[in-house]
């Protein structure tokens, strides 16, 4: 994966977490159809991509792995209170706590996906959309991460610290995966295609829940509706 990919995946988070310094308020109604496209756009790249992809190795372990992630995540959001969706579920505006819980599951999240970004594909195609979709749907969640971090009570200088320490992981499982791959020459196309089976699952839990939580008590929305075609047609396009 070129370098420039590494500093995109970076520079994605951050500049969206620091957009909430300059934008104190960044339209709800903006943001929330940019959560419906990332939403529709990461699902349309399971189904249309990632998944055909890892099911052509034949392997029986593939389906495993996604439930795996799939779980995974579940697990993850106990501690990250579901940040990855992009949005706040818990208010701790009187909290004054450092939100430690979150930010470890949402790192370890965000290190996952980084960690099949390396491999080889069979269609560079799908790298380049897997890279979108990752940068993407970071820029709700980083949006919504550093409101909250404000919001907690720690210094600008701190809640800046916390912001770049998630915009590394995605780069650092990235480079874990490539200093795995060199030390581990015999099973490296199975190692990635669980690894890449495990973020399906992870991506098909978060996209669905974004997708069911940006409809408000099932009332319809043409926005919305043009939104999520508009995401899942732009993972149609690079097919
Ligand atoms: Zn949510
Ligand atoms: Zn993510």
């Amino acid at each position: 994966m070129p370098l420039f990919a590494y500093f995109l995946l970076w520079f994605g988070v951050v500049a969206s977490g620091a957009s909430v310094f300059f934008f104190s308020g960044i339209k709800a109604r903006v943001l929330k159809l940019l959560l419906a496209f990332s939403g529709a756009y990461l699902f349309a790249l399971c189904v249309l991509h990632l998944i055909p992809e890892v099911y052509s190795s034949h392997s029986k372990t593939v389906g495993i792995y996604i439930l795996i992630g799939f779980f995974l995540q579940v697990a993850l959001e106990i501690f990250s209170e579901g940040i990855e969706h992009g949005h706040i579920h818990v208010h701790r505006r009187h909290l004054h706590a450092f939100p430690l819980a979150l930010m470890i599951g949402l790192c370890v999240h965000s290190f996952l996906e980084g960690m099949p970004l390396v491999q080889h594909f069979s269609d560079e195609k799908t790298r380049n959309s897997l890279l979108a979709g990752i940068i993407l749907h970071h820029i709700p969640v980083a949006i919504a991460l550093m409101s909250m971090l404000l919001d907690s009570g720690i210094r600008k200088g701190s809640a800046l610290f916390y912001l770049i320490l998630f915009a590394c992981m995605a780069p650092l499982g990235a480079t874990a995966s490539n200093l795995i791959s060199e030390n581990n020459v015999s099973n490296l196309s199975s190692y990635f295609n669980n690894i890449m089976a495990l973020v399906i699952g992870i991506f098909l839990h978060i996209s669905t829940t974004i997708l069911f939580e940006s409809s408000e008590e099932h009332r319809f929305n043409y926005y919305k509706l043009i939104t999520i075609l508009f995401g899942a047609g732009l993972a149609l396009i690079s097919l």
